[in-house]
């Protein structure tokens, strides 16, 4: 348990199974789910680190679980799909998904996509390097680094790892226009196999969150740009 827990909302108990050897492998303690609505009250429960989310499920599907479970948490989630299933990646992506994996995959790829995405995620425990203690401001919002946290006027806004390390860049970057190649870079990490309009997706999605508390402007034909300063209130 070292790794703390690992949320598995799968039906199929063989890759259920399977998947529970790889992380448990890792370190991580598993809780599988075998249906949707288990699956949300689950990680209510548990509070896991991490959310592996099949699509298919004999209840409500991957997509409502995670729309339900963003009402109160930000916990990364990886979708799993079946073969030949189409995959709607913006839908998952406005969801706050984090990566996908079709089925069939290896486990051995499952372990190693978690841990990327928990590195990316991640804050680290305790005093770490400066910037990561680091509280930055974009209009009336503080995006607290060491926290992994957005507040407005002392609030805490839930936002996605995605939605966080966007805004994140943004905010080191204030009044520069950064294109969406810029973004996907710093914000998903070269390992991520996305397009423009990934980018475009979780910009709404902060837009909508974070209402005029900060302005996050398109800069035609590039991307976007976060106007520095208050901001109108
Ligand atoms: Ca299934």
């Amino acid at each position: 348990m070292r790794n703390g827990t690992v949320v598995v909302v799968e039906d199929d108990p063989h890759i259920g199974e399977l998947v529970e050897m790889y992380l448990r492998r890792d370190g991580f303690g598993v809780v599988i789910c075998p249906s949707g609505e288990a699956g949300v009250e689950t990680v209510r429960r548990e509070q896991p680190r991490i959310v592996i989310l099949d699509v298919g499920l004999p209840d409500i599907d991957g997509f409502e679980v995670c729309r339900r479970v963003r009402a109160f948490s930000a916990v990364p989630v990886i979708f799993l799909t079946a073969r030949g299933e189409e995959i709607d990646r913006v839908l998952g992506l406005e969801l706050g998904g984090d990566d996908y994996l079709a089925k069939p995959f290896s486990p051995a790829e499952l372990a190693a996509r978690v841990r990327a995405v928990l590195r990316r995620t991640d804050a680290p425990a305790g005093p770490g390097p400066l910037d990561d203690r680091e509280v930055l401001v974009a209009g009336r919002a503080e995006v607290d680094v060491g926290r992994r946290e957005v507040r407005v006027d002392g609030s805490v806004v839930p936002t996605t790892a995605r939605e966080f390390a966007l805004l994140r860049f943004l905010a080191e970057n204030p009044g520069l226009a950064l294109s969406r190649a810029q973004i996907l870079d710093a914000a998903w990490g070269f390992d991520w196999y996305g397009d423009a309009r990934t980018v475009d997706v979780h910009v709404a999605q902060l837009r909508k969150k974070l209402g005029t508390a900060c302005t996050i402007t398109t800069v035609r034909g590039l991307g976007y740009r976060l106007e520095p300063g208050p901001g109108p209130s």
